[in-house]
């Protein structure tokens, strides 16, 4: 089996898209702790219903929420993950491998990319409500007017947190909190960093030169 991939970077660095090209071209299982939480919103659980303003404001829902999360929804003995949008702050770095990983083995890949290239990259971004493909107004248009290539659906949705004034508060909290989280995946030798401004297939031979 693979050993897990940890894949942190700011919002818009291109983690989702990596990780969809990962898992259907190797054997992983995406698990992104955003689409965990929009997925509670929709479903309007106890959950959803607390985290969704939150979430619409661009700031972070707390971590044991997002832990506990984590721990239902994965099977660590018999599937290799990537985890995507989790760990944000070096307490989740923590938490995710004393809780989740322990001795599992796994590597965590730093997504770095030029801050002027991210507000534009998430404004235009659109997604397929139906099965989460991620297309760019700019750089990815879907081949036919708002309708997804990969399942069909008609409609692509604009994420209430992808407006640039909350793009700006969470490129912030990013700013924030990567340095301690990549200090500490450093300290354990488990880090390897690429370069996320590149088109999307340089950066995917560079992630799998890495795994
Ligand atoms: P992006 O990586 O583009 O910021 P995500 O889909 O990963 O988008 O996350 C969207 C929102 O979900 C975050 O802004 C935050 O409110 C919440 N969220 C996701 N993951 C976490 C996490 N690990 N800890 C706290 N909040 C989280």
């Amino acid at each position: 089996m693979n050993s897990h991939l940890v894949v942190i970077g700011a919002p818009g660095s291109g983690k989702g898209t990596q990780a969809g090209k990962l898992v259907s071209e190797r054997l992983y299982n995406h698990i992104s702790t955003g689409d965990l939480l929009r997925a509670e919103i929709k479903k309007q659980t106890d959950l959803g219903l607390k985290v969704s303003k939150i979430i619409e404001s661009g700031q972070l829902v707390s971590d044991d929420i997002v832990m506990e999360l984590l721990l239902q929804n994965c099977d660590l003995k018999n599937k290799a993950y990537i985890f995507d949008g989790f760990p944000r702050n070096v307490e989740q770095a923590s938490m995710l491998s004393k809780q989740l990983l322990k001795n599992s083995p796994y590597v965590a890949v730093y997504f770095k990319i030029d801050q002027d290239l991210l507000i534009s990259r998430i404004v235009n971004r659109r997604s397929c409500p139906n099965c989460g493909e991620i297309y760019n107004l700019i750089s990815k248009l879907p081949s036919a007017p708002d309708r997804c290539d990969k399942c069909g659906h008609l409609g692509l949705t604009h994420r209430k947190d992808d407006h640039k004034d909350i793009v700006e508060n969470r490129l912030e909290i990013f700013t924030k909190n990567i340095q301690p989280m990549l200090d500490y995946y450093q300290a354990i030798g488990k880090l390897s960093i690429i370069d996320a401004s590149e088109s999307e297939e340089k950066t995917f031979t560079s992630l799998l030169k890495i795994i």
